[in-house]
């Protein structure tokens, strides 16, 4: 399998994707096609536990690397999961399929890729001939954070750095990542938001006398956030693993078309449903939730993207972006790979901070997608229906996809089984839980858990329950116009 960028001006293995991150021309890495899994096939993944259904979708994408060689990284990556498993699918009322991807190390999706990364690269660089050590850079919302510095934690060969926005992510977030063990792990806060931070990280990427410094120290720079197809490509496999459990389940049978719903940020989950739909996965439509930094909804129903407006901290950070990066693969599908137009959209994002879409592009768009918002009440709303109704205890960010559903259903009456990406513990957003539960909140974040447990029965994860004891290693901060010197000092 060959690589292209949306911007049309590289190539390359999926090696040298992963390694390099973001492609010369500034664009993103994508398949030169999207290989099919047949229903047949999907009948036989259906028996098969995470692993095997993984590396039947992960080697279609990764020539090269070997079958075993695949399933050896899946195998060390996913062992790192509860008992619950990678992505089980909890059953609800009104053919709604809770997709938990939360079970990993750090408690968030972004585990199920970051736990894989470390691997897949570091063998990357090996095929590519890369023979420096790699510099990881992460801007974080909140949750690719920690789960990078816990996938590159004394990984040989490799340094992981963070930038996350100072007071832009919960609690348990930020001492999550500000314990991080590891000689190899930098974290440092940016006085800004997360829009300010993963700006400072593709200026650097895009600094050539920066890449030179680096270089002389021994380092490449590389990237663990999700423009790297390393992140997307094992995202693509748990919408695959959720419909197999649905066949298995028999609630639905081969063929049937499914609707995918995930709260959103930056593109990249809700994406890699997208590609399994390409892939051949029976998808009907893909609900795209958005929190009050509501730029994608409107870019679904209007056309108009405008990253101009008022930038909303909520009870989701995660997804507190109104710049979407893997936006810019969903436009090169929807114009029907044109290199050009993208290259003239993404020109007008940086210059005039907005763009249309017309003609056929908007029209793919509104048949594939549907979009929806949630405001703060909304999402509180729907966690304590959930809770009441259901016993199921949900975290801030995927309530914001049970609103979405919920209005997309209203709206159409399009009542047919839907998975709906989970992507944090509520453990994780203890404080914004209990308030939605009408709970006390006088207390501090770890108590507020305890009680969370105490109600519903389920034990607090240890990743929270022993933050507290953890002794802070990270302190640093900076300007956003300061990240680069920022690093140069951490990196020594
Ligand atoms: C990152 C994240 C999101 C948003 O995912 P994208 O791939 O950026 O769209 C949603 N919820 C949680 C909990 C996250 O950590």
């Amino acid at each position: 399998m060959r690589y292209i960028t949306t911007r049309g001006g590289q190539s390359g293995t999926g090696a040298e994707a992963i390694v390099q991150g973001l492609g010369c021309d500034g664009g993103l890495f994508v398949p030169e096609s999207f290989p099919p899994v047949s229903l047949n096939e999907l009948a036989d993944m259906a028996k098969e536990p995470y692993e095997a259904r993984a590396v039947r979708i992960l080697k279609r994408f990764l020539t090269d690397f070997s079958e075993q060689q695949i399933a050896g990284m899946a195998e060390v990556a996913y062992a790192r999961f509860d008992e619950h498993g990678v992505a089980p699918l909890k059953k609800l009322a009104g053919g709604v399929n809770v997709l938990e991807l939360y079970h990993g190390p750090t408690l968030a999706f972004k585990d199920v890729a970051l736990t894989l990364l470390p691997h897949l690269l570091t063998s990357s660089a090996k095929v590519s001939g890369e023979t420096r050590n790699v510099l990881i850079l992460v801007a974080t919302s909140g949750d690719t954070g920690k789960a990078a510095l816990s996938g590159f934690q004394d990984v040989p060969g490799t340094h992981c750095a963070v930038f996350y926005p100072q007071g832009g992510v919960s609690e348990a977030q930020r001492l999550q990542m500000v314990t991080q063990r590891g000689d190899n792990t930098h974290v440092i806060a940016v006085k800004g938001n997360f829009d300010d931070a993963q700006t400072g990280v593709k200026r650097i990427f895009s600094d050539p006398q920066a890449a030179a410094a680096f270089s002389e120290k021994g380092f490449a720079l590389s990237s663990a956030n999700s423009i790297n197809w390393g992140r997307l490509a094992p995202q693509i496999v748990y919408y695959f693993s959720a419909y197999c459990d649905m066949l298995a389940a028999g609630d639905a049978a081969p063929g049937d078309a499914i609707n995918i719903c995930v709260p959103t940020g930056n593109f990249g989950n809700i994406l890699a449903a997208y590609y399994a739909m390409r892939m051949g996965l029976p998808v009907g439509k893909l609900v795209c939730a958005s929190n009050s930094n509501n730029v994608l909804t409107d870019f679904i129903r209007t056309g108009v993207y405008d990253a101009r407006r008022e930038f909303h901290l909520t009870t989701s950070p995660s997804m507190d972006i109104l710049i979407s990066s893997n936006l810019e693969r969903m436009l090169f599908e929807l114009s029907g790979r044109d290199a050009a137009a993208v290259r003239g959209w993404m020109a007008d994002l940086k210059e005039k901070g907005r763009y249309e879409i017309g003609g056929g592009a908007k029209a793919a768009l509104s048949e594939l997608m549907y979009g929806a918002w949630a405001a703060e009440e909304d999402c509180a709303a729907e966690i304590a229906r959930t809770w009441n109704e259901e016993k199921y205890l949900i975290d801030p960010h995927t309530a914001v996809a049970m609103k979405a559903l919920r209005d997309y259903r209203a709206e159409t009456g399009d009542n047919r089984p839907c998975v709906v990406a989970s992507t944090a513990s509520p453990f994780k957003f203890g404080r914004a839980v209990s308030a939605a539960l009408g709970l006390p909140t006088d207390a501090d974040d770890f108590a507020l858990c305890a009680r969370l447990s105490d109600m519903t029965g389920w034990a607090v994860p240890r990743a929270i329950a022993e933050l507290p004891g953890l002794p802070v290693r990270h302190k640093a901060t900076c300007a956003p116009e300061d990240m680069l010197s920022a690093l140069m000092k951490e990196i020594g």
